[in-house]
């Protein structure tokens, strides 16, 4: 994996959320009720034992309370960081309905998983090898978490990845400001260090490597290839310079640079998750006039409200029940988008047309779903671009598991985690049972 430029866009950014020391740690930990029922535990898509790890962190022992974690989730480190614990785990704290703040369980997740890091502790090795072999397409973290558990079952494991940078979107789309592309890296590299997760990049299945190709060299295959490019408007002049889509704008800002330095007024368009994230990158890399424009009001936004309440008091701008017509421009590069304002069933309001300046736009209204890649696996069912796969991970064809954003349309990395470690159970089944 080649080594990222230390003066990437991406070094500017502050961490967002400081880490605890460990006296802030002992205290937060000593305040957890360790509940019976953890509704914490409820909330967390990889089920880790909640009270159990913030136990050891009150009695002292960091390397246990990180093992609890890393048990359920092989990504705890990334996790720590970037889940919206707001909505998850932290929102379900019983505390919530006592008046009292809830517990810091990210907070502490991520102390205890830096500690087993900086120790270098790496808890398990895999497992006597089986003779199987499993072929993994895509990086990501669904990959990475149903790889980890194959190899402690030993199997032997290939994943397939396109990109050079090897760790998705957990890599190359977090928010600087949750975590840094080098830190996710580093976590592919402690993942891997289980031993024999071969890696090859560069190769972009089927294209490269057909299916029959690669069912010929496996026992079993996952497939966990994510989602596709942003998704374009189609509209006039979309093609002028400036105008990007945003997770493609993301990615090359993570990895590399990208120049805002002439940019007077940014727009991003949309209102989920990846519109916020790309106004507050804009307004970190100091674009002073960034405006978001979204068809809808704040209260029907499918971006999470703490994120754009962060977004807000750090200078986002936003015009609501807008809807871009397409975009003006003055020797070949973008100047101004032409909009429409929409009624409250978001009907175009007749002779509402207008511009709003622009010298960059950012288009996140979603990505393009890859389920038309695996046309050529007969029994492999896909609705809606995504790849159909029971709870398990199985797809309709013996041997072929799927999960993470491919086939839920689009969730959190904690969900994509807990898909490929339970289709990891799932192929080691199968196998046991003989396979196919
Ligand atoms: C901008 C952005 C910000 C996000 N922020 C957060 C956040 O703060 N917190 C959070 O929890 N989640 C966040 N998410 C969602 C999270 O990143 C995803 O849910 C998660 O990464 C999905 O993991 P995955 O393994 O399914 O797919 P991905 O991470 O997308 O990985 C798929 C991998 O497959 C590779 N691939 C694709 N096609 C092929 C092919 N044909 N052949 C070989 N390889 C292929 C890709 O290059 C990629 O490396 C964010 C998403 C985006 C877009
Ligand atoms: S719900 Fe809150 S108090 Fe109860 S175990 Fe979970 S973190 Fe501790």
């Amino acid at each position: 994996m080649p080594a990222l430029p230390a003066d990437r866009s991406e070094a500017v950014f502050a961490d967002f959320k400081p880490a605890l020391d460990d006296n802030q740690a002992r205290v937060e930990a000593h305040r957890c009720l360790y509940c019976h029922d953890a509704p914490c535990i409820r909330a967390c898509p990889t089920s880790i034992d909640i009270p159990g790890f913030i136990r050891k962190i009150a009695t002292g022992n960091l390397t246990g309370s990180a093992r609890t974690i890393f048990e359920s989730n092989v990504l705890g480190m990334s996790c720590a960081r970037v889940c919206p614990v707001e909505v998850l785990c932290v929102g379900d704290c019983v505390y919530n309905h006592m008046g009292v703040p809830p517990i810091q369980i990210g907070k502490l997740q991520r102390y205890a998983t830096d500690h087993a890091y900086r120790q270098g502790t790496r808890f398990w090795q895999a497992g006597p090898d089986t003779g199987r072999s499993v072929g993994l397409v895509g990086a990501g973290p669904a990959s990475l978490a149903c790889a980890h558990r194959l190899r402690r079952f030993g199997h032997a494991v290939t994943i397939y990845e396109a990109r050079e940078v090897l760790g998705g979107l957990n890599s190359t789309g977090i928010a600087p400001y949750k975590m840094p592309a080098d830190r996710a890296i580093e976590e592919v590299d402690w993942v891997r260090s289980i031993g024999g997760i071969e890696v090859q990049t560069g190769v972009n299945v089927p294209t490269d490597l057909g299916w029959a190709e690669l069912e010929q060299r496996h026992d079993a295959l996952f497939i966990g290839i994510g989602l596709g490019p942003d998704s374009r408007l189609q509209a006039r002049g979309e093609h002028l310079q400036g105008i990007h889509g945003a997770v493609d704008w993301i990615e090359r800002m993570k990895l590399g640079k990208v120049d805002v330095s002439k940019v007077q007024t940014a727009v991003v368009i949309g209102g989920g998750n990846t519109a916020i994230d790309a106004v507050r990158e804009l307004l970190g890399l100091g674009v002073s006039y960034v405006k978001l424009l979204y068809r809808g009001v704040e209260a029907g936004m499918p971006g999470y409200a703490h994120e754009w309440a962060s977004a807000k008091k750090e200078g986002a701008r936003v015009v609501w029940r807008v809807q871009p017509l397409g975009f003006e421009g003055h020797g070949g590069r973008v100047t101004a988008v032409r909009c429409m304002r929409l009624d409250r069933n978001k009907q175009p309001i007749e002779g509402s047309e207008h511009t709003i300046a622009a010298d960059l736009v950012l288009l996140a209204i979603g990505q393009g779903k890859l389920g038309g890649l695996v046309s050529g696996l007969d029994g492999v069912q896909v609705e809606g671009g995504r790849i159909v796969a029971d709870a398990a991970g199985a797809t309709g064809r013996p041997g072929v598991y799927a999960g993470g954003d491919c086939v839920n349309g689009g969730q959190e990395v904690v969900n994509a985690v807990a898909m490929g470690r339970d289709a990891a159970v799932a192929i080691h089944s199968f196998l046991s049972a003989g396979g196919r």
